[in-house]
């Protein structure tokens, strides 16, 4: 900002004061941000664009192009984007978008099985519990085996889950 500031004339003090070019005054009100400023006397404010824009009455894509030139930022913005880079702009843009939703839905597919084999580990528990051999009993109800089988064998699903991550874009 400082840059932009003095490139365009403007003297901004060490306290990082200017003069503001857009009211009369004799000690400087204009603060000098890193990439804004504000004047604490008229109260304009803004950034680079803003300040090109106001100093000398541009549109916002003049001032973007006169920015550009004045700095030598390099910018392909003087020229129009031909039909073939704007669909080209237009498909990638759709392609993040599906990428996107496909990584949301791996996302919660992926927690609904998991949240499956928890349900199934409860349900084990409870089976256990229920068909628990009782004293005096010679052989262990079916259920029960079954449901200690299956449960050891969720412990080992349940512990090598690989969670997805929900990437934001
Ligand atoms: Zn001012």
């Amino acid at each position: 900002m400082r840059h932009a500031l003095e490139n365009y004339g403007i003297e901004v003090n060490r306290a990082g004061y200017a003069l503001c070019p857009f009211h009369d005054e004799k000690t400087g009100s204009l603060k000098v941000y890193p990439h804004s400023f504000y004047c604490y006397g008229c109260g304009k404010g803004g950034d680079v664009i803003t300040l090109v824009r106001s100093l000398f009455d541009l549109s916002f894509r003049d001032a973007l192009i006169k920015v550009n030139a004045d700095f030598a930022l390099g910018l392909p913005i003087d020229k129009k984007p031909t039909i073939r880079q704007r669909r080209a702009a237009q498909e990638k843009r759709r392609e993040l978008e599906r990428a996107q939703m496909h990584r949301q839905r791996a996302h919660i597919e992926n927690w609904e099985s998991y949240l499956d084999l928890v349900v199934e580990w409860e349900l084990c528990g409870l089976y256990i519990r229920n068909y628990k051999p009782v004293p005096g009993d010679d052989t262990l109800h079916p259920w029960f085996v079954k449901a200690l089988r299956r449960r050891d064998y969720l412990d080992y699903l349940m512990n090598s889950y690989v969670f997805y991550e929900e990437e934001s874009a």
